[in-house]
């Protein structure tokens, strides 16, 4: 064969990322031997099935041209822009994740390939019946729809809160009109003018923000503490970046609880955004797909997986509560959505904003604070706006002054409370503790009641009535009995769970509402709002509430923040513990007076004198950093050093073993690199799998990703064992 007539077929086939969990790329040939632009995206037959896949560039020729499939179907759509592909590789190659598995991200809703259906939705008429009298429901139905223009009956079901007869009786009454419109309605336009007045702090910022749009690639750490306005800066960018006429990404962990946020969105720019997180349908999934390629939705707003959005012109990234773990994705490609925002802003040439009131360690070296060079740019908005002031902490030492036997509230914080109910104020106890109890236990033999599928507790539910596995979600009923020693009535609730903190509320101050907060009680984004608006309209006095109740919620009459355990984050004592706990720790805190009402935050803790606790009291979170800082830099640990975990997984302990020394025979030695393990991992048997764990730490200037290549792809790990690899590891169990 000679190279011209090679290079011929070559041209013919393509080289092609299958969206299956598979680590490499597929050669096929297209149809009529035309070849194919990288990121067109195609159907290909794979096995038995017909599954969609990203070209990646013409073949690679290792299978005869002859011998290939052919491409079976190009959908009608534009190709995947090229800074979207090279994203998509990049991801691979960082997460070591296979590369098929990044494009599944990329192509999650493949109806979103096929030309849309058409919809019905519902409007307003123009004008409205002049003798129209409308129902609370119905006129529910018309506010929406005087923001939103038109609406399916679905939607306006969700949104209005009401049940499909409204809507079906207003069309009857002239009401509402039906139109049929292509599912590619492009959404409307965000409204730019009529932005809030900024403060001079928050006007310096958005200057700062808006030189840096339209001039390339540039990281920027919006810092700004609670209250000071964050959110109205980079909103500032956002539409200065809609007005030349490219696309916003807003990142924010757990969006579907934030309604406030959406609230605000819409109070600033007249419309909702294009959503994508978990909780969105798929037929609205489908649609901000297509609108995020065609250009049509200018702005965003979504979890981690919008990252993987395939925008047809990003001018724009926003990761808001850029400190939030939430942002690290823990299974199947193993990645922190933080840093391959950066990484995506990096390749599609525009700015990324990381904001936060407590900024990460990784963030906060990046921005030069430690001393090295700065690689981002530091902005910081250090004032609340109007009166609100920074609520003020308070330590509670549990040896000096302890709650009784039994009881989880110390004298301190129970007066300050009492004094809440009495001037018509709320306060808010912070646990983060599911449940009732962490902890069943025999009071006779010490038996404890642990998880068949995992190294851990049952946790006792007592408003279900279950016993609960939080790792991985078995469940049994509760015994009174002990199924080790067989003594009636012996197994007892150990420490407290914000059911119990509940219990003892209702025991202390028996007059007052309170309402728990967590994941358990408040399932849904819906139930979250209703929940939200029941404390805005003043119909609880007393919040108990885990992690869930830190976040966003603007509650202008709480004053009074008590954590209950303010040393409970520090136990385990992983690479970030301390961090994450002062992060949580202030935010919670934050919540205390939010209006013009000043606010107190008072921590329950052991050791007043550890630093976290004393960051917290002094007000002094920049000590705390360069403290923690120095430590990790000392320590050779992130973001002064590379770290990796390499987590072993097998039903049958005997292949793990067998794995484990496999690992360990084969275990790299380089200059720079530290290989600790393998060894049992922390929870060493989860979700019914028996797990080892290896940590390999590196100097900063080691390609990780190349060792940790260069010893485990070339091992052929008995069958049944699972290796994962994760880079930049957050997790340490
Ligand atoms: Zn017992
Ligand atoms: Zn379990």
């Amino acid at each position: 064969m000679t190279p011209n007539s090679d290079s011929q077929l070559r041209a013919a086939t393509v080289r092609v990322a299958v969206a299956v969990p598979l680590d490499r790329a597929f050669d096929y040939t297209t149809d009529d031997g035309v070849p194919l632009p990288r990121g067109t995206i195609v159907g290909v037959p794979f096995g038995p099935r017909q599954l969609y896949g990203i070209v990646l560039g013409p073949g690679e020729g290792e299978v005869a041209p002859e011998s290939l499939k052919a491409v079976s179907e190009v959908p009608a759509l534009a190709p995947l822009a090229p800074a979207f592909v090279d994203f998509l590789e990049r991801v691979a190659a960082w997460t070591m994740a296979p590369i098929g598995s990044v494009a599944k991200m990329a192509l999650s809703q493949p109806q979103a390939l096929q030309p849309p259906p058409q919809r019905k939705l519902y409007r307003r008429p123009s004008p409205v019946p002049v003798d129209e009298t409308l129902t609370a429901a119905r006129q529910r139905v018309a506010d929406i729809l005087g923001l939103a223009g038109a609406m399916s009956s679905a939607e306006l079901q969700r949104e209005a809160a009401v049940s499909a007869s409204v809507i079906t009786g207003m069309a009857a009454a002239g009401s509402l009109e039906m139109v049929l419109v292509s599912d590619e309605a492009a959404p409307p336009p965000p409204r730019l003018s009529g932005g809030p007045a900024l403060s001079l702090d928050q006007t310096d910022a958005a200057d700062a923000i808006g030189d840096m749009l339209a001039k390339g690639f540039g990281p920027v750490l919006l810092d700004g503490v609670t209250g000071s306005g964050k959110t109205e800066v980079y909103f500032d960018a956002v539409s200065r970046t809609i007005e030349a006429g490219r696309q916003v990404l807003i990142l924010l962990p757990e969006i579907a609880l934030s309604a406030a946020w959406k609230q605000r969105f819409r109070d600033r720019f007249g419309v909702m955004p294009t959503e994508w997180h978990s909780d969105v349908a798929a037929g609205r999934k489908r649609r901000a797909w297509r609108h995020a390629q065609s250009g049509a939705a200018q702005v965003v707003v979504g979890a981690r997986s919008a990252l993987f959005l395939p925008f047809a012109d990003l001018g724009l990234i926003i990761v808001d509560e850029e400190h939030e773990q939430a942002y690290k994705q823990e299974d199947q490609v193993v990645h922190h959505a933080r840093d391959m925002a950066v990484l995506r802003a990096r390749l599609e040439s525009c700015p990324v904003v990381l904001a936060t009131a407590t900024p990460s360690l990784e963030s906060w070296v990046n921005a030069g604070k430690a001393g090295d060079a700065p690689r981002y740019r530091h902005l910081s908005l250090r004032k609340r706006i109007g009166l609100a002031q920074l609520p003020e902490i308070r330590a509670v030492d549990l040896r000096q002054t302890p709650p009784e036997r039994g009881r989880w509230l110390a004298p301190p914080l129970v007066s300050a409370i009492a004094e809440r109910l009495e001037a018509g104020e709320q306060s808010l106890l912070f646990l983060n503790r599911r449940g009732y109890a962490p902890l069943t236990l025999c009071g006779s033999c010490g038996h404890k009641v642990t998880c068949p599928n995992c190294d851990s507790w049952m946790v006792m539910h007592r408003l279900a009535g279950r016993l609960k596995c939080h790792y991985c979600g078995f469940e049994s009923r509760p015994q009174r009995d002990c199924a080790q020693c067989g003594e009636d009535d012996s197994m007892q609730a150990c420490g407290p769970g914000v059911e119990r903190l509940a219990e003892e509320v209702l025991q202390r101050f028996p007059e007052a509402r309170f309402a728990v907060f967590s994941s358990d009680t408040v399932a849904s984004p819906g139930s979250a709002e209703n929940f939200v608006t029941s404390v805005m309209e003043g119909e609880v006095d007393i919040i108990v509430g885990t992690q869930m109740a830190a976040k966003g919620h603007h509650f202008p009459n709480l004053t009074l923040v008590g954590i209950v355990d303010a040393d409970l984050g520090l136990a385990g004592g992983d690479l970030r513990a301390a961090e994450r706990s002062f992060q949580m720790l202030a935010q919670v805190a934050g919540r205390a007076g939010r209006a013009d009402r000043p606010g107190i935050a008072m921590l329950q803790t052991m050791d007043s004198g550890n630093a976290v606790m004393q960051a917290l009291l002094s007000g002094d979170r920049d000590r705390f950093l360069a403290t923690e800082a120095e430590s990790r830099r000392l320590a050779g640990m992130p973001p002064f050093a590379r770290l990796a975990a390499l987590v072993l997984s097998a039903g049958d302990p005997e292949r793990l073993q067998a794995a484990m020394q496999m690992l360990s025979a084969s275990r790299p030695h380089f200059h720079g690199v530290s290989v600790f393990g393998p060894s049992q991992a922390p929870l060493a048997f989860l979700r019914g799998r028996h797990r080892g764990r290896v940590l390999i730490q590196a100097d900063k200037s080691v390609d990780l990703q190349a060792v940790i290549d260069g010893w485990v792809t070339k091992l052929a790990l008995p069958p049944g064992v699972r290796l994962q690899v994760d880079i930049d590891p957050y997790s340490f169990l």
